[in-house]
């Protein structure tokens, strides 16, 4: 058969029409401009939609929402077009701000849905970091678009709330873009092209609304940006790879790398770089803004702080874990048990009561492991581990994995004979019908450690000579000191 020649993939195809299309609007002007724009604002809409439909992700509802809100956006465009260009209204607010308005909260609604995906659960620390960011940004975006926006409206309230709206929507969606950003794991295509189109959707924003401010209308400069930002957008709902733009990532979990760490100190230094700023143009301050953001700011950093502190606290304590109990059976590991045999001799060297360790092998292992198997000699390790610690669960008598198929017995407080029973009970529980052999010592008030486990080794050594399954005691050292019961 002959091979079908492969047609260009959608998203590439769509990237270059949007493109052409965007590069042609930007040579137009008046109503011809304002049409095609509408028309790459509704396609890119359109993309999305197709996107969300063609590719079938997961969090297929957080797509059809950003389709809406693109949408909303694209209406808007249209509603624009006609009202300011076809029926020459020079009304303020008009039919396109509700449009417009409705988009933010649906294109961040969609943002967050898919970060919340992409990290379920509690994410403090990516809504702290969201939250300073947004902080920042709200700072900048009332001193510099707010107040001058609010302050040129005088007594008009509707239009104030409205020219009010813009800015804030920014700072949302901004916000809710900072969480996606700080949760997705997959640092995919579409994902990359959704942050660049969400950059050139602000930039265009923002400019916009500083142009409006500054010279009444003028929005044709933020116009390219406008454009790019719905090619870019439209591209990253298309592209195959939005299918995991969502996907949890390697659980990261709030790790402050050097790049989340300069932005966390950038948006930081906005409060104290805004007033100098204002400083050195010789513009009137905006002092109390100033105060409650540094203020807010510096809490939010602390709390940031809090959350790593208790992070650093929960890893110290899982590391600690992890280095006294063996890693097969979960029993206390060889370092723990000789730090546990040095203070239990401290102890018995102040209180006299008595202190007796034993020395457990597994017997004929090697002839389990070659019969059944190596697996089978883990489980039966695992199973002994798990039956001796219901036996001796509540004696206080510590059981640990001394290495390979031996274990250590610490008892404190308890007679030679009254652990020679209960290695008794230990052995009756040893899975699979298999035994052991123990060596049993009592510290002598004054050995070592290491003379005191040698004794306890000497008499394991007796008891497999004797016929295994069974404990020997092993007798008390030449000049013991140890007190009468
Ligand atoms: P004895 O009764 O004289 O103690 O005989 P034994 O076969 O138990 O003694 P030996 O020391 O000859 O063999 C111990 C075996 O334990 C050899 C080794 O392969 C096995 N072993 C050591 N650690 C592990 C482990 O973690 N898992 C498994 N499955 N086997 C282990
Ligand atoms: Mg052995
Ligand atoms: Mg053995």
């Amino acid at each position: 058969m002959v091979p079908r020649p492969s047609r260009p993939p959608a998203w590439a195809g769509y990237l270059v029409v949007a493109g052409l299309l965007s590069v042609v609007c930007v040579c137009l002007r008046g109503t011809a401009h304002d049409v095609l724009l509408s028309c790459v604002s509704a396609s890119s809409a359109v993309a999305v939609a197709v996107g969300a439909r063609l590719h079938r992700p997961v969090r297929a509802g957080a797509w059809w929402c950003m389709a809406a809100g693109m949408g909303c956006w694209a209406l808007g465009d249209a509603l624009f077009t006609l009202v300011y260009d076809v029926l020459g209204s020079q009304a303020y607010p008009a039919p396109p701000d509700v449009a417009y308005l409705l988009a933010y909260p649906l294109l961040g609604a969609s943002l967050l849905s898919l970060a919340r995906r992409a990290r379920p659960g509690q994410d403090l620390e990516g809504v702290i970091d969201a939250t300073i960011l947004s902080v920042g940004a709200g700072l900048i975006s009332w001193t510099f678009l707010l107040r001058p926006a609010l302050s040129s409206l005088g007594d008009d309230l509707l239009g104030g709330a409205v020219s009010a709206a813009y800015p804030v929507g920014d700072v949302f969606v901004l916000a809710m873009f900072v969480r996606l950003m700080s949760a997705a794991g997959a640092r995919s295509a579409s994902f990359r092209l959704l942050t660049a189109a969400a950059a050139a959707m602000l930039v265009a924003d923002v400019s916009y609304q500083v142009a409006y401010a500054a010279t009444g209308y003028d929005g044709v400069g933020s116009d390219p940006f406008f454009l790019l930002a719905y090619a870019l957008w439209g591209t990253a709902a298309l592209h195959p790879s939005m299918r995991r733009l969502s996907d949890p990532g390697p659980q990261r979990g709030g790790e402050l790398g050097p790049g989340r760490l300069l932005l966390l100190a950038g948006a930081s230094l906005l409060a104290p770089a805004t007033l100098a700023v204002q400083l050195l143009a010789g513009v009137s301050l905006s002092a109390w803004s100033v105060v409650v953001t540094s203020a807010v700011l510096f809490l939010l950093v602390v709390a940031r702080m809090w959350t790593l502190l208790r992070r650093l606290r929960v890893q110290a304590a899982q590391l600690r874990e992890l280095a006294r109990t063996d890693a097969l059976t979960g029993l206390a590991n060889r370092r723990t048990a000789e730090a546990e045999l040095d203070r239990a001799r401290e102890r018995a060297a102040v209180s006299g009561a008595p202190l007796v360790v034993a020395v457990l092998d597994l017997d004929r292992f090697k002839a389990f492991n070659d019969t059944f198997g190596h697996p089978a000699g883990d489980a039966l390790l695992v199973g002994c581990a798990r039956a001796w610690g219901s036996e001796l669960a509540g004696t206080g008598v510590l059981a640990a994995r001394w290495g390979g198929e031996e274990f250590l017995v610490l008892a404190e407080g308890l007679d030679p004979a009254r652990v020679h029973e209960l290695l008794e009970r230990m052995r009756a529980v040893v899975p699979s019908g298999q035994s052991f052999s123990a060596g049993l010592a009592r510290w002598d008030g004054a050995e070592p450690a290491a003379g005191l486990f040698a004794r306890a080794d000497r008499a394991l050594y007796a008891a497999k000579a004797a016929g295994r399954a069974r404990t020997c005691p092993a007798p008390e050292p030449a000049g013991a000191t140890a007190p009468a019961l």
